[in-house]
Order: C-alpha cells, then structure tokens, then sequence
C-alpha cells in the first residue's frame, strides 16, 4: 500500500501534469503576477469579479510540479467563491503552508492537504505560496508580487 506521502505525491503531479483552469483569462477584472526568484516560477493569477463572487480564476506561467500544482488547486478551491470567504481561505491556506496556522485536512481542504507538506520542506514553501500570494495581491490590486519582498 502507498505511503501517504507517495499518496500526496500523486496528487501534485497529477494536478501539474493537467493543471485546472490553466490558460489566459480574457475578461479578467483583476491579475497580479507572481515570482519566485529562488526557484524560477513566474505565474500570473487572473481574476474575474462579479457581484462580490469570483466568477472566473485562471493561471498562466511556468514553474515546477509545485508551484503548479498549487495554483491549480487554489483556482478549484476558490471558483465561485465569495471574495470575502475567498480572501479568509486563503490567508488560513497561507498560514497553514508558513507552518503558522492550523493544519489542513482532506475534508476542508481536499488535495490541498498534498500541498502542506512542503511545511517540512522551507525551500519548497515558497513556490507553494506563489500562487495565492499572487492571488492575494490580485485582489488588493497589486499587479505583482515576488516572494523576496513577502515574508
Ligand atoms: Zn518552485
């Protein structure tokens, strides 16, 4: 039987390997760039905004099995969503991959759980992150955001 980590594994490059809601975004209200110098990802989040729900979250960009792999499942996790409760996941999803918050589980958080274990890996953290930091400046109308100037 697969440990769970190869379990998670799984996931990640499964999602990497057929990323959700991967493309261009052509009426996007909102987008930000991310950039993760240390390892080389650079992902744009696009956003689209209607009555105070996300109506559409599309990534573009290139990055490793990780970083891709977290954008896709920020995009599944956040559609449709509320921007406020958009905005509370995904400040707890930040705190859970910085090891700060509580951790995630399956039924929360389905194959985000597969994403948290970067919190043993520091040097992944950061290209975990990537995407909803992007996410995050999208929103604040930021049009980019380096994980060198985030803490
Ligand atoms: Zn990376």
């Amino acid at each position: 039987m697969p440990s769970v980590e190869e379990l998670y594994q799984e996931i990640i490059l499964e999602h990497n390997k057929h990323p959700r809601n991967f493309g261009v975004l052509m009426d996007a209200t909102h987008s930000a760039s991310g950039n993760n110098p240390l390892c080389g990802d650079e992902i744009l989040v696009q956003v689209k905004i209607g009555n105070g729900r996300i109506t559409g979250l599309k990534f573009t960009g290139q990055g490793c099995a990780i970083s891709r792999a977290s954008a896709s499942m920020m995009t599944e996790a956040l559609s449709g969503k509320p921007v406020d409760q958009a905005q509370a996941t995904l400040a707890r999803i930040l705190d859970a991959l910085n090891g700060r918050g509580d951790e995630l589980t399956m039924e929360k958080d389905g194959d985000l759980v597969s994403i948290a274990g970067v919190r043993k890996f520091p040097a992944r953290i950061k290209c975990a992150t990537l995407a909803w930091h992007a996410l995050g400046a999208a929103l604040e109308g930021t049009d980019s955001v380096s994980t060198e100037s985030t803490s």
